[in-house]
């Protein structure tokens, strides 16, 4: 895919489509998982065929109970993940939607493209 070239929401879905082909195996193609100080995962970057892909957590929100009773196949569901490539044109926000139990987070594409190009494992948001 040729980031430059193709629009966000067609990135996005392109995103969302090659991490469910990573399949339950997801966590074995993990390569950066970002962590708020209580160790909750906030976000995680995959490597998939489309790139580095950021599936971010979203706020306490979305793990209701019901929530859950909902959606008893287990805890993998993607729908209320906020998931792109960490790359993205140049006129695009830095700035990713992301979060824990503890909050709401926006983490940064650049952050996240200097430290997997780094090979880190884990972030540890501050
Ligand atoms: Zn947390």
């Amino acid at each position: 895919m040729n980031i430059a070239e193709t629009p966000p929401t067609e990135r996005r879905r392109k995103a969302l489509q090659a991490i469910k082909e990573l399949g339950r195996q997801r966590s074995d193609h993990a390569v950066l998982r970002v962590r708020c100080p209580k160790s909750h995962t906030v976000a995680a970057v995959y490597k998939t065929e489309e790139g580095p892909v950021v599936v971010c957590g979203v706020g306490p929100g979305g793990h209701g109970s019901r929530d859950r009773e909902a959606n008893n196949r287990g805890n993998d569901s993607l729908d209320d993940k906020f998931i792109d490539t960490v790359e993205a044109t140049q006129f695009e926000d830095d700035e990713l939607p992301a979060g824990c139990g503890c909050g709401p987070r926006t983490l940064s594409r650049k952050k996240l493209q200097a430290a997997v190009a780094g090979h880190e494992h884990v972030v540890t948001l501050t």
